[in-house]
């Protein structure tokens, strides 16, 4: 398959791998991409029905910030300009939202502004596994549910949803994209060596909507991430394409198990997040928060990320963090982009290029999760402390 594969040029030099992408999330599929344009042979498997076809899941955040780690893998990939002139949304700084309702600016970066993007999960998802459509080296299978692995043979088993259809794989490569509650890391903790370590936090969140204007605008300034920071909880909003926002409440479970009527609701929203009333509308309030319950939030450390020469985990299943950084997502793009330069690096040998991918990924994984951790107490508390207002007067001045 040395050659040119629908307008780009492959840089394989021998046969191409026959490689196996459990999960077809962001990760999964972005990394069917990376494979697909290097000239080997993916199958994708997907336990979910082919999102392109269903609505958006509750449960699973609908908006994320795209950062510098996301847009270099998508740039490789020839998807980066697409999303960041037509899609994302630019993030130029947090508003923090004070409780008499006034706001000031904290920028990301106001010396060569720089930002974070907003950009929809089912969009971006979709949108990969379509690109993907474009490579006759890439196959997709949907609503098919790993069961069974033997990963030191590169087999694995998978029962179809619908018809309950056991069907076994076989492959030179399996990679494990099947996020944090991974089949295919569970398989790997069988073997010797191997660390795991998983910490639930006390806290949940749970997913609101301020809906757009009657004239179909933005309520509130478009290009900021706003937050409420309440102390020991706080609501955040990040900007929809549709001039809606995704507002999600993280707080501890305790205090959720608390607002159980809609009057304990609108007492406790009053009280902390008054300026947010108007803008979702206490009927809708009342009905987003009570249509479902609090989702946990759970971070995952784990190595090594391969066996012999024959799976890796990327993404969620190798390293879940908590969202307060931003960084899921776009370490688990960064992830494929250090796979693919060392596929480049290694000239497509399986057992060198694992080796070296657990060997130097797992420290940068393991301080984005410290970090993120830490960021919830900045993003919570600290960000209302009086040192960050002085360098807003700085910045200013
Ligand atoms: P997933 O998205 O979980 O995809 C895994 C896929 O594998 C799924 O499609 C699943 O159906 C499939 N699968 C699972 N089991 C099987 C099986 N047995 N067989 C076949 N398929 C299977 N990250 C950011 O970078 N920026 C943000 O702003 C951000 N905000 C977030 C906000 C919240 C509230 C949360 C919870 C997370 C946020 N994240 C953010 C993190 C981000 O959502 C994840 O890091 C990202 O989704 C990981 O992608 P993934 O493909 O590795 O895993």
């Amino acid at each position: 398959m040395n050659g040119k594969l629908n307008g780009y040029s492959a840089e394989l030099t021998k046969k191409p791998l026959d490689v196996v992408i459990v999960g077809g999330g962001l990760v999964g599929s972005l990394e069917a991409l990376y494979l697909a344009r290097r000239g080997h042979r993916v199958r994708l498997y997907e336990y979910r029905e082919d999102i392109r076809n269903t609505p958006q899941a509750r449960g699973r955040s609908i908006n994320l910030a795209l950062s510098v780690r996301g847009r270099r893998a998508l740039k490789d990939v020839g998807l980066e300009a697409h999303i960041i002139e037509k899609h994302g949304i630019p993030m130029t700084g947090r508003r923090i939202h004070r409780l008499d309702g006034s706001t000031y600016v904290i920028p990301y970066d106001a010396l060569s502004n720089q930002c974070i993007y907003s950009v929809g999960r089912n969009y971006l998802n979709s949108l990969l596994l379509q690109e993907s459509e474009k490579y006759t080296n890439v196959e997709r299978h949907f609503k098919h549910k790993l069961v069974d692995t033997y990963l030191s043979k590169g087999n694995l088993t998978f029962q179809r949803t619908d018809t309950a259809e056991k069907i076994q794989v076989s492959a030179d490569l399996v990679i494990g994209a099947d996020g944090a509650f991974s089949g295919v890391r569970k398989a790997m903790m069988k073997q010797p060596l191997f660390d795991y370590s998983q910490k639930y936090i006390e806290h949940g969140y749970i997913e609101l909507c301020i809906p757009a204007a009657e004239n179909g605008s933005f309520q509130m300034p478009a290009n900021y991430l706003h937050i409420w920071p309440r102390g020991e909880f706080m609501m955040i909003a990040l900007p929809n394409q549709d001039c809606s926002w995704t507002v999600t409440l993280f707080m501890p479970f305790t205090n959720f198990q608390n607002l159980d009527t809609p009057n304990k609701l609108l007492g406790f929203f009053n009280k902390n997040f008054p300026d947010s009333i108007p803008l979702i509308g206490e009927k809708k309030l009342i009905e987003d928060f009570f249509a479902g319950s609090p989702s946990p939030l759970v971070a995952i450390k784990c190595r090594p990320y391969h066996v012999e020469d024959k799976a890796v985990l990327i993404g969620d299943a190798a390293h879940a963090v908590v969202p307060f950084y931003g960084q899921g997502m776009n370490a688990g793009f960064e992830d494929c982009t250090l796979l693919n330069e060392l596929f480049q690096k290694h000239n497509d040998n399986l057992a060198d290029i694992l080796n070296e991918f657990s060997n130097t990924r797992w420290e940068d994984t393991y301080a984005i999760s410290d970090l993120a951790m830490y960021n919830y107490i900045e993003m919570r508390d600290l960000v209302t402390r009086p040192s960050y207002r002085l360098r807003k007067a700085f910045d200013e001045f």
